[in-house]
């Protein structure tokens, strides 16, 4: 049904994106180019490039699975930083894995299979967590949010990337013709999987906005939280710090 996942139990809900991302995990990357026309990289390049990240940090990268976030900070923390990738899905977490162990990219690099809503790391241990097309996954966001506020140093940011609510009136009938009649079609067509992208649509639609968004950020405890729509807020980066 149209708005099916948003009854199901939550259990149930759990396996349910389990299973989405495990049939998904190998066509992912291609989907995703077709689908955004291969923006999703430029919108990641400008995530990392804009996140403050600097060498020595130590970085948590949630719903990190891809490692397609990873592979761009590793540079930028250099060799006396650290990046522990972190997602609920041990098939995507294998994907990102297996990936940059084939670019060289190994050393500095943890990879931990977690869920968002109940970190296994001690207080106070990042100086930034990052979260790219993830956080509208988590079935309850503000206790993910609270946790994330929780492993972040004192000074520490939290940046998240994800697609938000696009702005200009008219710009939504194109999207909304490109979510529920292209998307589904795609993925029928690259991923035998129609179910996964129809979901995909409707999970973008259900997530909060910009300005609720950044709400949530300040009642999880985070300072200064702010956001920046790129693409017409097609995506939107919110950011908020640890005082
Ligand atoms: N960050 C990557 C990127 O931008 O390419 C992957 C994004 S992918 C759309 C969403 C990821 O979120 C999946 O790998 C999924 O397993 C993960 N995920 C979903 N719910 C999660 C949760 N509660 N905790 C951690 N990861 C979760």
């Amino acid at each position: 049904t149209h708005f099916g996942f948003r009854d199901v139990p939550t259990r149930e809900k759990q396996k349910l994106v389990g299973q989405v991302f495990s049939s998904v995990a190998r066509k992912y990357d291609l989907m995703n180019d077709l689908m955004s026309l291969g923006i999703h990289r430029l919108w990641k390049r400008y995530f990392v490039a804009t996140s403050g990240v600097k060498a020595g940090d130590r970085v948590l990268d949630l719903a990190g699975g891809t490692g397609d976030i990873a592979a761009l900070l590793h540079p930028k923390v250099g060799p006396a930083g650290s990046i522990v990738v972190g997602d609920i899905n041990a098939a995507m977490l294998g994907v990102g894995r297996d990936r940059l162990t084939d670019r060289g990219l190994v050393r500095g690099l943890d990879w931990v299979q977690c869920n968002a809503e109940a970190l296994p790391f001690p207080d106070r241990s990042f100086d930034l967590v990052t979260i790219a097309f993830g956080l509208r996954n988590v079935t309850d966001k503000a206790r993910a949010l609270a946790d994330m506020h929780r492993v972040l140093k004192v000074g520490g940011r939290v940046l998240v990337l994800e697609f938000s609510q696009v702005r200009p009136e008219w710009f939504r009938p194109i999207y909304d013709f490109h979510s529920f009649q292209v998307l589904p079609r795609l993925g029928t067509l690259i991923a035998g999987d129609r179910e996964s992208y129809q979901y995909l649509a409707e999970s973008i639609r259900r997530h909060p906005p910009q300005a609720e968004l950044q709400r949530m950020l300040a009642d999880a405890g985070f300072a200064r939280a702010s956001h920046r729509n790129l693409s017409a807020g097609i995506v939107a980066i919110h950011s908020g710090y640890r005082v």
